[in-house]
């Protein structure tokens, strides 16, 4: 069993709280890092090995995202133990009590994650009138259904184009994973004169040098079909995309669709993240040397916690869309500035802006910050 304290540094966490309640089998952990910026907003995933360390990670690297993009919200996380399969309603009454059990911490924000949805967001708020990324009907703003994310990564990628001498009408890209990420920066890239060339997806992959028919590929994949079954384009092996012949590449799948095994195989001049942690930190050194811009993934992926953000604030569906276009841009420009100035990475320069940000914030702190 590892110390709570094994974590501790200059910024955080402030608080780990584990909940237990063996009448429904409640097990859970909530770690809030750092609250200087504002209460703290991040996902609750359920999976039945999630662990303290992995809270721990997700919510720094939230007061990272958060701080990057400029949010008056802190960085937290909580995690339940549980198969996301089990049946509805006892993941609803898991979801409930875990809702109830934090309720007092008022400095965390639930949000969606990886094994709960918007509907399970809904009954957090039921419970305890504090959560975000909620169903219409109860004043959310549905971010997948937007294109909250793709909407910022297609930004991203307009101010990162003219950092690595691209111009971004007639840019051939890539897209890894076609779904509510990568669909919609097919999209909003496609609307900015950007040629898709290949779409990959869980079962296959379709590539066309010419392009691809945006609207015509979405509309297939909602029909339930493979992108390897698109008449438009010829059907290619899933991993195969990474060396197809492109200038943006944009992972929007899993974490390391970029690794050491395959960095030389990619032809992209620049990466745009949707998926989080997508490069690993040995292929990013090779991107760097070799000249290949990679926008760091919570600053070009910000756009859903923006979003949630804004429908937090009681902000609309259009102020949450002009919100991102204006926060993603500002950080994409400051960040490749820094970045080129100091001849340093634009990770190094994202992670030392998020870093500047919050210890700015934490020098405006009562000592009674509790
Ligand atoms: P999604 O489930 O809607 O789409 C994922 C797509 O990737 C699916 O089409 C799936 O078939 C495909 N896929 C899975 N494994 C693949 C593989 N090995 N190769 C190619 N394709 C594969 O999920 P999403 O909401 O679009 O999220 C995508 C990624 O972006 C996730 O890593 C998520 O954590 C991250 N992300 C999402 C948001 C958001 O707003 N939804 C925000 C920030 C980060």
């Amino acid at each position: 069993m590892e110390d709570a304290f094994t974590f501790a540094d200059e910024l955080g966490p402030a608080r780990i709280i584990h909940v237990h309640e063996p009448s429904v089998g409640l097990r859970g952990t909530l770690v809030v890092d750092n609250v200087a910026t504002g209460p703290s907003i991040g996902g609750l995933r359920m999976a039945p090995d999630v662990s303290t360390e992995e809270c721990f990670r997700l919510a720094r690297a939230m007061t990272l995202k958060n701080a990057a993009a400029g949010l008056p919200h802190g960085g937290g996380k909580s995690v339940l133990y549980g198969d996301p399969g089990m049946p509805r309603e006892e993941k609803e009454r898991l979801v409930r009590a875990m809702a109830c059990a934090l309720g007092d911490c008022q400095d965390y924000i639930f949000g969606p994650d990886m094994g709960t949805d918007e509907g399970l967001m809904a009954c957090v708020k039921a419970e305890i009138g504090r959560s975000v990324g909620l169903p219409r009907e109860v004043g959310g703003i549905p971010l997948d259904e937007i294109g909250a994310t793709g909407f910022g990564l297609a930004h991203a990628a307009e101010i990162a184009a003219p950092f690595c001498d691209l111009e971004l009408a007639g840019a051939r890209v890539a897209v890894q994973g076609f779904g509510a990420v990568g669909i919609h920066a097919a999209r909003f890239l496609a609307e900015r004169g950007a040629v898709l060339v290949a779409a990959s997806d869980s079962r296959g992959a379709t590539h066309a040098p010419k392009g691809l028919d945006v609207a015509a590929l979405v509309e297939h994949k909602r029909s339930g079909k493979p992108v390897s079954e698109f008449p438009g384009g010829a059907p290619l092996e899933r991993d195969a995309l990474i060396g197809v012949e492109c200038e943006i590449f944009a992972p929007a799948a899993r974490p390391d669709a970029i690794r050491e095994d395959n960095v030389d195989q990619l032809q992209a001049k620049l990466v745009v993240s949707g998926a989080n942690i997508s490069v690993t930190p040995g292929a990013e050194a090779t991107l760097h040397e070799r000249g290949v811009l990679n926008v760091p993934d919570f600053i070009a992926n910000a756009g859903g916690v923006i979003c949630a953000s804004v429908e937090y604030h009681g902000g609309s569906e259009s102020q949450a869309m002009a919100t991102i276009e204006e926060k993603i841009r500002h950080n994409t420009e400051e960040v490749l500035q820094r970045a080129r100035q100091r001849g340093c990475t634009p990770r190094d320069a994202a992670v030392e802006l998020a870093v500047q940000r919050v210890k700015r914030a934490m020098g405006y702190r009562r000592w009674s910050i509790f």
